[in-house]
């Protein structure tokens, strides 16, 4: 007796909704790129309830007509491929013809659809996946979709379905997905009959995510350098270096226009951004990779959202290359904006760090709204700048520390060799530099700042010569797990660098004689063992350098710089000129802010003199 038999038409597209229509935002998902494939100028997105009762999605593409559109609500009924060689080579964001069919099994559906030259449209009405009406209709051209009660008729289904407000955030994200993927379709979203937001065709990118999220995350964001002659195309805008996420909401890549996840590109963008991106937090990118369709696999997915690539480490290279540069530019330009040759008018008596290109402030009339500029930051968010730079290790412990939040008056004026200008103003609870600019006021996390210091400076010690050592008074031997044991034997020649000294001593046991000399640790071998624990992990296919600045960025903050430490004036100048002089100076090695200003502005708001 035979047991297996074929599944219904209508079944089988509701196991295939079961995979590509998960939500509202799929349904969105999927009529959106529908439209995006009909090649649509404009595209309005309607839902209520968030979407749980209704999407509507009108479009002015080609349209279709009967025949087509008849055909188009059958399985495997695409316009978009042919061959096999088609599924080789994928230009549209559509292909696998199951999406029109899967929701159209799961709702109550209408289609009304006209191309541009025809005389009359069609309209058709399903519910569940049965053909109810097919007749004349569809007034403009283009094609407009309506899906009603999702899942009515699979109350399992409707079950996974969370609040209307989860929905709709879904649901919006998705629109954000695509709006930024074609910056030069016009798209509307209407929620609940209100709207919600109505984009205007975008002449860039840059527009369109100002459009989206406004002025001030594009000041945040820096453009990539194109890679445009390379197999490996990149373009696009990411945030400054300190800039981050608490979710991966604003991390965007999108391989060859499709919005896409994959574990690749998540380590790549970590890895590009390394330490100016704050443990947990995602960077916030906006990124188009663009290479040969067939070098990528976008068939891995049932909703598209993945890809493969065939040559995952040279896309990886690609991209931690485009970051690290664009974030090297960010650099060079603020430290431009700092160098701006301006005066300061506005402030009473006090410290002045000034050029010597600039005449004493007492002999000439100064003028007003001057001030170094340092670009705004708020309290999440930073940025960066640049050059190489010799510090000493350890900042002079002070002799008279200052009160808490005191200001230093009669100063000497200070030159330095830099053309840097900012006025100290004191320090606040022994921690806070207080500094101010032309934008108002600059906090400067001295504990922070200094861990950045110390950081590049280790790091350009180890590139360099290594970093200088001491022997422990006694060595000390221990035991390893195995697995540990070959890690610090494949690792050998970074921790020299670093100026641990360990050698084998007997099957998976070790030897250590030295550690760094900043170091000031009671224990050597519980040290190594966290050491050992904390970048192993860290370790996975990074190089022997990037290794090195994790041990760094790890060892720095808990056992090299004390918080608190209450610096003399010249001392917190220092600081602050090295600081600057840093390769990333917004950000310490954990990626948490250094500096954050409060511009005049948000004082002027708080003061109640402007709302
Ligand atoms: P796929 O997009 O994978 O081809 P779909 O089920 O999403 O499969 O759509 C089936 C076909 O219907 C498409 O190939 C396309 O020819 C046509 N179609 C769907 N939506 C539209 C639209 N908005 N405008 C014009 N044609 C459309
Ligand atoms: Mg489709």
């Amino acid at each position: 007796m035979s047991r297996i038999r074929l599944l219904p038409e209508i079944l089988a597209s509701q196991v295939a909704a079961g995979e590509v229509i998960e939500r509202p935002a799929s349904v969105v998902k999927e009529l959106v790129e529908n439209s995006i494939d009909a090649r649509a100028r404009k595209i309005e997105v309607s839902v209520r309830r968030g979407g749980i009762s209704l999407i509507r999605v009108v479009d002015d593409g080609c349209g279709m007509d009967r025949d087509d559109a008849l055909l188009s609500l059958e399985r495997h009924a695409t316009s978009k491929i042919r061959t096999a060689d088609d599924l080789a080579a994928i230009a549209t964001l559509g292909f696998r013809g199951e999406a029109l069919p899967s929701i159209a099994s799961v709702s109550r559906f209408r289609l009304t659809t006209r191309e541009a030259d025809a005389v009359a449209g069609t309209e058709i009405i399903v519910a569940g996946g049965k053909i109810e009406t097919v007749r004349d209709g569809g007034e403009a051209p283009g094609t407009q979709i309506e899906v009603r009660s999702i899942f009515y008729n699979l109350p399992a289904r409707r079950k996974f379905l969370r609040s209307e407000n989860t929905e709709s955030r879904n649901l919006e994200h998705q629109l954000h997905l695509q709006a930024t993927g074609h910056p030069g379709i016009a798209f509307a979203f209407v929620r609940d009959e209100r709207v919600v937001f109505q984009l205007p065709p975008a002449p860039s990118l840059l527009d369109r995510i100002r459009d989206l999220h406004g002025k001030e995350l594009v000041d945040r964001l820096l453009a990539v350098e194109e890679r445009s002659d390379a197999a490996i195309q990149i373009r696009g805008l990411i945030g400054r270096a300190g800039v981050s996420r608490q979710t991966r909401a604003q991390q965007l890549v999108f391989v060859n226009g499709r919005s896409v996840e994959n574990p690749v590109l998540t380590a790549a963008l970590r890895e590009g951004y390394h330490t100016a991106l704050m443990k947990g937090q995602f960077p916030v990118t906006f990124l188009f990779i663009d290479l040969d369709p067939a070098a990528v696999d976008v068939n891995v997915h049932p909703a598209k959202r993945e890809v493969r690539f065939r040559d995952p480490n040279a896309v990886r290279e690609a991209i931690v290359e485009t970051i690290r540069r664009a974030l090297e530019s960010g650099r060079r330009e603020w430290q431009q904006q700092f160098r701006a040759p301006v005066l300061s008018g506005t402030a009473g008596p006090g410290p002045i760090f000034s050029s010597p290109a600039i005449p004493p402030r007492a002999e000439s009339p100064i003028p007003a709204a001057t001030g170094a500029r340092l670009p705004v930051l708020d309290t999440t968010e930073a940025e960066s700048l640049s050059s190489p730079t010799t510090l000493p290790l350890r900042h002079v412990a002070p002799e008279t520390p200052t009160t808490s939040g005191s200001r230093w008056d009669n100063q000497p004026e200070v030159s330095s060799p830099h053309s840097q200008q900012f006025q100290i103003i004191g320090v606040l609870s022994k921690l806070y530099v207080l500094m101010e600019n032309q934008d108002g006021l600059v906090l400067v996390d001295q504990h922070a700042a200094h861990e950045r210091i110390l950081f590049e400076e280790l790091r350009r010690r180890m590139e360099e010569q290594g970093v200088p050592s001491q022997r422990l008074l006694l060595s000390q031997t221990f035991e390893l797990a195995p697995r540990d044991a070959e890690w610090v034997e494949r690792n050998a020649a970074t921790l020299q660098k670093m100026g641990i000294g360990i050698e084998p001593f007997g099957p998976n046991a070790f030897k250590i004689d030295s550690l760094p000399t900043f170091l000031e640790v009671s224990d050597p071998v519980t040290f190594m063992r966290k050491v050992i624990d904390g970048l192993k992990s860290a370790s996975n296919g990074s190089s022997a350098m990037r290794l090195g600045e994790e041990m760094i960025a790890k060892t720095v903050c808990r056992h090299a710089v004390k918080a608190n430490d209450p610096l003399r004036y010249l001392e917190v100048e220092k600081l602050i000129m090295d600081l600057l002089q840093c390769d990333l100076p917004y950000c310490c090695p954990h990626g948490r802010p250094t500096m954050i200003q409060i511009s005049l502005a948000e004082l002027e708001k708080k003061f109640g003199r402007k709302v």
